[in-house]
Order: structure tokens, then C-alpha cells, then sequence
């Protein structure tokens, strides 16, 4: 039978960007309108298929709170994939993303994947939410290019590109 690769991903990002609503989409295809907020961490593990792989990542899901931010190198200490979230309609977790980004690069394992998350894009679509976009996707797109990492808009709400993100990643680790 195929071997198991089994890999370690991180999500970071500000308090109620949807980190955790990403994973619920990603592991049970399901989404909670009024989510409550994560303590410390959530550990979830999800096996996926990719290509001639079978990857069961080992997902821990960090609470946004400033109190909390003293923890985070525990849970990217060692991971292979991190998972660095903002809110499309929220500048300031924009902001806090980049910071998150800096940090990996800095203290997280050097071969450390990232992908770039601009969730909530739901929000965002159709006529007239326009306005309430206020991170463009260039933005995002520039931020990745920058910094090499992995960039989709996505939406736990509408399913839109949360699968895609982890195969991304789960695509660039190298088999063994
Ligand atoms: P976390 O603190 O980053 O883990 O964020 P949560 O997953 O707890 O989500 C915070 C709030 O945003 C909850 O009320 C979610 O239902 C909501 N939410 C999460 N993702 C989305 C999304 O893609 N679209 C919309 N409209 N709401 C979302
Ligand atoms: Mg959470």
C-alpha cells in the first residue's frame, strides 16, 4: 500500500479572520455562522489524496487574540506548511499577515511552505459588495510574489478554494 506522508501545518492570523472555519470547511465540508472562538488550539488531522501521494496533515489551529501570540512558535516551531490567514474586508489583518509572514521567515523552519490566505471573499462578490472589499487582490497577489508563498482568496463559507490551498501545499512537499 502507499506510504502516508504525515505533515505538520500551522494557521496564523488575527482573531476571527476564520482560521477555524477554514479547517471545519477543509475537514467536515461544513461552516457555522456564529463560530466560537478558539482557546490556545485546536488540533484536527485530515488525510488527502495528491497525486501519487497520501498526505495526512497534522493541523494545528492557533487562536488570533494578542494574548495567545506568545504560544504561536510552540505550534510553528516544527511545521512543514503554515497557513497565514487575513479577512478581505479587514485592513488590519492584512497587516497582521505580513507580520505573521516575517516572523516564519525568521523563526520557523526554513523550508517552511506558506500560503497566503485572503478569506471571506464571499463578502465581497456580487453586485454591489464591491465596497466592502478593502484588501485588493493585487495586494495579496504582490505580498506572495514577494515573499514566495502560496496565495488564493478564499471562502469557508462558500467552499471557494479552501481544498485548493491545501493541495497546493500538500503538493510541494517532497516525497520520500
Ligand atoms: P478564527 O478566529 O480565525 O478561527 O475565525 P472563525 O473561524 O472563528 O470565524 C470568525 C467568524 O467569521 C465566525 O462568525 C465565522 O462564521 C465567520 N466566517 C469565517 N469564515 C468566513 C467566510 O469565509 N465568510 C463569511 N461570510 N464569514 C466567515
Ligand atoms: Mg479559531
Amino acid at each position: 500500500s502507499r506510504p502516508i506522508t504525515a505533515v505538520k501545518l500551522v494557521l496564523l492570523g488575527e482573531a476571527a479572520v476564520g482560521k477555524s472555519s477554514l479547517v471545519l470547511r477543509f475537514v467536515s465540508n461544513d461552516f457555522q455562522e456564529n463560530k466560537e472562538p478558539t482557546i490556545g488550539a485546536a488540533f484536527l488531522t485530515q488525510r488527502c489524496v495528491i497525486g501519487d501521494q497520501t498526505i495526512k496533515f497534522e493541523i494545528w489551529d492557533t487562536a488570533g487574540q494578542e494574548r495567545f501570540a506568545s504560544l504561536a512558535p510552540m505550534y510553528y516551531r516544527n511545521a512543514q506548511c503554515a497557513l497565514v490567514v487575513y479577512d478581505v474586508t479587514k485592513p488590519a489583518s492584512f497587516i497582521k499577515a505580513r507580520h505573521w509572514v516575517k516572523e516564519l521567515h525568521e523563526q520557523a523552519s526554513p523550508n517552511i511552505i506558506i500560503a497566503l490566505v485572503g478569506n471571506k471573499c464571499d463578502l465581497v462578490e456580487g453586485e454591489g459588495n464591491e465596497q466592502n472589499r478593502k484588501v485588493a487582490k493585487e495586494e495579496g497577489e504582490q505580498l506572495a510574489q514577494e515573499e514566495n508563498l502560496v496565495f488564493f482568496e478564499t471562502s469557508a463559507k462558500s467552499g471557494l478554494n479552501v481544498k485548493e490551498v491545501f493541495i497546493a501545499l500538500g503538493s510541494k512537499i517532497p516525497s520520500n
